[in-house]
């Protein structure tokens, strides 16, 4: 392969887009494919993870290796990626033999893989991915629902569809975008939109301009169960037109107004009113009323 054209002068591999031609990288629609071929913008992505020599980087579908190739140039000492797709691990092969002992390729579902473990005590962590549209979501809640807390990465530096970024950072007073997403990731990390990337970046180009998100971990977010957030948010941004006091009702063994009038909240409300503070207060009230109704100890 030529050596020539492409912004491929950084690392002396071949440019990527000769890379996923060679190896007939053809994007799979069902693998939420859209490859990053401009070694500029990957090294952008690469370089808002930085400092990259303290950290073991995690990086979700790597694909041809555009993001994976970024982040070696700039100095990640280790990579764990995870790739599902196999026709690209022969690509990812070619950077590990360029950078030995530096990149590890997992195929398989990174929803399959207990990534904590992998990394095991390689403290800290950082997650760098431009990630398939399809499981984003699931992955970020997956890990911000990690037990124990202060988790296994100190940051999170992702790529979403714009409006799934929006609906991150979103506070209260973004009506539409506030909801039970931004509740999860910004009772447990703060969060920031570091920048937008044009639909034209990517191949194929997706219908939607894409943002790259900041995720940090809170060291002392405010006490609640995971799982008792997720239950409480659910009720209540699933029926986001309804007062508190109605949406609350599809929680399972629980009076609503007893719930709200435990969390100190006005009933009238509707879910979009109230802050991440607001919430940990129903989940903590959810908590001691499923505690009254367990059976007394004979
Ligand atoms: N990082 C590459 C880039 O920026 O050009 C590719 C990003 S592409 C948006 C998403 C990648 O995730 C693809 O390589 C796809 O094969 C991979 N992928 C899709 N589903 C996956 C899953 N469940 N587990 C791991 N990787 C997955």
């Amino acid at each position: 392969m030529s050596r020539s054209a492409g912004g491929n002068q950084f690392d002396g591999l071949p440019p990527l887009r000769e890379v996923a031609n060679a190896h007939g990288l053809l994007a799979k629609k069902s693998l939420g494919q859209n490859f990053l071929f401009d070694l500029n913008l990957t090294r952008r992505i690469a370089r808002a993870a930085a400092p990259l020599t303290d950290a073991l980087i995690v990086e979700i579908g790597p694909g041809p290796g555009g993001l994976t190739r970024a982040l070696l140039a700039e100095g990640a000492q280790k990579i764990i990626a995870v790739e599902r797709d196999a026709r690209c691990l022969p690509a990812l092969a070619e950077i590990a033999d360029h950078y030995p002992g530096r990149l590890e390729v997992i195929e398989g579902d990174a929803l399959d893989v207990d990534l904590g473990r992998l990394v095991g005590e390689a403290r800290p962590a950082r997650v760098c991915a431009n990630l398939p549209y399809n499981i984003a979501t699931a992955l970020l809640v997956r890990w911000l629902e990690t037990e124990p807390w202060p988790p296994w990465f100190d940051r999170l530096i992702l790529m979403f569809q714009r409006e799934v970024a929006e609906r991150i950072i979103a506070s209260p007073a973004e009506r539409a975008a506030y909801g039970r997403l931004a509740v999860l990731c910004n009772w447990r990390c703060t969060t920031r939109l570091l920048f937008d990337v044009a639909p034209s970046a990517f191949t194929p180009p997706p219908k939607v301009t894409s943002a790259v998100v900041e995720l940090v971990p809170r060291v002392s977010p405010m006490t609640c169960q995971a799982r008792l957030l997720s239950e409480v948010t659910q009720a209540a941004f699933g029926q986001r037109r309804k007062m508190l006091r109605q949406s609350l009702k599809t929680i399972k063994d629980c009076d609503a107004g007893t719930l709200l009038a435990r969390a100190e909240i006005d009933p009238a409300l509707r879910a979009e009113a109230i802050g991440i503070e607001g919430f940990a207060a129903l989940s903590r009230a959810l908590e001691d009323m499923r505690a009254d109704q367990e059976p007394a100890m004979p």
